[in-house]
């Protein structure tokens, strides 16, 4: 493995504190060495040349070297050099021994090339040893603090690496990388074979392997373990060993699973979080580790810069998945309320009446398309607006604003505005107001119903018109009545025969006036009350025309009319009420004999028309009569009405309406027109 080469601080092979390498060519002067360091605690080794002495200086690692200066070969200044130059021996002490006295030029040469101290023979044993200890005293000290500086640089460089460990983990939230980086820095740190972080996942129940070994990629493999097994079992060796195991033989992972029987070989720590174990962390190495205090503690601190740095993650995670699943949540409300909110609105456009919400300050908060319809704005420039705005003039928003103000609960106030749709008519529309309350009763607002009454009033007007109509219509006849009556009551012995039957026939007119009156009032507000069922039966109307044509004929001759019936079918079948269909022939017939004078002619022409794919039958009454100017078409069948209130031919003004309603009825229709003979035609179509 390259990479703990560069990570390591290099030494190299240590110097033996107490060997002294001596270098001389007279074997002599080396017995005389061997003599006088006796009884000392150094161990000599022995050269009997300079390329000798190098080669041993090299293999022994003496701290010591004392050479001879002139040799046969290598000189002593050449070894010296070469020892200097050379990283395994370098710092080795080098001390010259001459025969000569010294010259200066020579000891200027031999401390240039490194020499640490000179001696000359003869010299005495206490002098050498005197200098050889001062000399190891000096390099002792040297080499410790040596030693020193590279256990600095070394816990440095692992200070260094927990550093760049912590730094890494705790700038990440994710976990995987979080682990991959915490192995990759563990094995710089420890330089291990493998490196496993077991870590229970709650979630699947398994426990997470995970796996960097030497030369490999790490990976992540989850494991069944049995239930019941703590977390503090994980940092059990013998576990983490069958764990590998296991996974040695299931898998074809491609690193080297110890033997489990070594867990020697397998240290491990639990990484502890808050007095709980959440997983472990083991080492493996090929040989038993031996661990300093120092490495020791190292790996304790990586552990737990680790355990922080997971527990962080996972804390990230369960927040980012709280997050997650919050946003989740708001996300389906926020449908949810939308879905609510359009299904409101939904129910609120397809509502007929208009509907306004206020807010607690007569603020509009909602107005539905009936209500923007009436008020004659659209939602967009009148949400959030107040009431009371100025621009906000008409009668409709003065009845609005009435409703705000008012005090009750519940109100009621009614407005004619403008009719849009219909220009230069109105509408009358009905407010109501409820104002809206919470529980407790504290007012938060007010909903405003606007009904459209326009039809309602309508009936109601013509209800008071129709009754109208009839008081006015009873009252002539009964006035005739009682005129008639009490003349016959005070002069009926003073008055001639004739003169008795001529009054007594105009109270029969008159009765017969009220009779059909009453009758075709009461026929009208049975149409009126909805209480007549619109019956269908099978109905031949050419037989139906026929019997009432005869039954008419005698009136008709009386008046010398002729009437005549035509039918472009003897079975002109309908389905409808046969009642009903006498009336509407009786009331058109009896019209055309009425308004024809004498010696004109009445034709009723039965058929049958296609109008598109539906067949109807086709009624027609003409007479060559007095007429009917075409400005009163409109009116005709108006109740009560009649184009000539002041003639004398008797009638209610009822008849046309009942053929009206008849006709409407039975989903018809009817039209009137000047006959080409100069009177009138009626054309009335009923569909089969
Ligand atoms: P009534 O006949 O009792 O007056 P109706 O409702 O039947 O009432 O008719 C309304 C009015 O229509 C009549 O008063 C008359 O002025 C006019 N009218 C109806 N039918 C004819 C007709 N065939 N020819 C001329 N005027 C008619």
């Amino acid at each position: 493995m390259n990479e703990q080469n560069t990570n390591t601080v290099s030494i190299h092979k240590e110097l033996d504190p107490n060997k002294i390498l001596v270098v001389d060519d007279i074997p002599m002067n080396l017995e005389l060495m061997k003599i006088m360091f006796r009884d000392s605690n150094y161990e000599l080794v022995f050269a009997n040349n300079g390329s000798e002495g190098l080669e041993k200086a090299q293999q022994e690692s003496p701290f010591l070297i004392i050479s001879d200066i002139q040799m046969p070969g290598m000189s002593g200044f050449e070894l010296c050099k070469r020892i200097k130059s050379d990283d395994q021996t370098k710092d080795a002490a080098v001390i010259f021994v001459t025969a000569h006295a010294r010259s200066s030029r020579q000891v200027r040469e031999g401390l240039e090339m490194g020499a640490d101290e000179y001696i000359s023979r003869p010299f005495e044993r206490d002098e050498l040893l005197a200098r050889v200890n001062a000399v190891a005293r000096l390099k002792r000290a040297e080499l410790e603090a040596q030693q020193q500086a590279i256990l600095v640089a070394q816990r440095n460089k692992e200070l260094e690496l927990l550093n760049e460990l912590a730094v890494a983990t705790t700038s990440s939230l994710d976990l995987q990388r979080i682990l991959a980086f915490s192995m990759q820095k563990l094995f710089q740190i420890f330089n291990a074979e493998m490196i496993v972080i077991l870590m229970p996942d709650e979630s699947t129940q398994k426990l997470i392997v995970n796996i960097a070994s030497a030369g490999a990629e790490s990976i992540a493999i989850p494991v069944s373990v049995k239930p019941g097994l703590s977390s503090i079992d994980l940092s059990r060796r013998k576990l983490v060993a069958s764990i590998l195991t296991r996974i040695g033989n299931e898998h074809n992972y491609p690193f080297t699973i110890p033997h489990p029987d070594n867990l020697g070989l397998i240290t491990t720590v639990p990484m502890v979080s808050k007095e709980e174990a959440i997983g472990a962390i083991a080492m493996i190495d090929r040989q038993p580790r031996q661990f300093a205090e120092v490495e020791w503690s190292q790996l304790i601190s990586a552990v737990s810069i680790i355990t922080v740095a997971i527990e962080n993650a996972q804390l990230f995670s369960k927040v980012q998945n709280f997050n997650r699943r919050l946003e989740r949540k708001v996300q389906e409300r926020t449908r949810e309320l939308a879905e609510e909110k359009d299904k409101v609105e939904a129910i609120l456009s397809s509502i007929v009446d208009g509907v306004l919400v206020l807010d607690a300050n007569n603020y509009l908060v909602t107005l539905n398309n009936a209500a923007q319809e009436m008020v004659g704005s659209d939602e967009e420039s009148l949400i959030g607006r107040s009431i009371t705005s100025e621009e906000l003039v008409s009668p409709l928003w003065n009845c609005i604003r009435y409703l705000a103000d008012n005090s009750e609960k519940i109100a009621t106030a009614s407005v004619d505005i403008p009719n849009i749709n219909k220009p230069g008519s109105y509408l009358s529309i009905q407010a109501h107001s409820a104002k809206v309350q919470t529980d407790t009763g504290e007012t938060i607002g007010m909903a405003i119903v606007l009904s459209d009454v326009t039809a309602i009033m309508e009936v109601e007007r013509m209800k008071a018109r129709f009754m109208a109509g009839v008081t006015h219509e009873l009252k002539t006849p009964l006035a005739v009545i009682r005129l008639h009556t009490s003349n016959l009551a005070a002069y009926h012995d003073r008055l001639s025969q004739e003169k008795r039957e001529q009054l007594l026939k105009a109270i029969q007119a008159q009765v017969k006036q009220l009779t059909s009156l009453v009758e075709d009032t009461l026929k009208l507000s049975r149409f009126d009350a909805g209480a007549d069922s619109i019956e269908r039966q099978s109905v031949n109307l050419s037989q139906l025309a026929g019997q009432l044509v005869d039954e008419m004929r005698l009136l008709a001759e009386e008046k010398e009319i002729a009437l005549n019936l035509s039918a472009s079918s003897p079975d002109i079948i309908l389905n409808a009420d046969p009642k009903k269909l006498k009336w509407l022939l009786n009331n058109l017939i009896d019209n055309a004999i009425k308004f024809t004078p004498a010696g004109g002619s009445v034709g009723v022409q039965l058929g049958l028309d296609m109008e598109g794919s539906k067949q109807s039958a086709l009624i027609q009454v003409t007479d060559t009569g007095i007429g009917i100017p075409v400005d009163e078409y409109e009116r005709l069948f108006d109740r009560f009405y009649r184009v000539d209130s002041a003639h004398t031919i008797p009638g209610t003004g009822l008849g046309l309406s009942i053929v009206k309603e008849i006709v409407t009825a039975y989903d018809g229709s009817i039209t009137v027109a000047n006959s080409p003979d100069g009177g009138s035609m009626f054309s009335v179509s009923l569909p089969l």
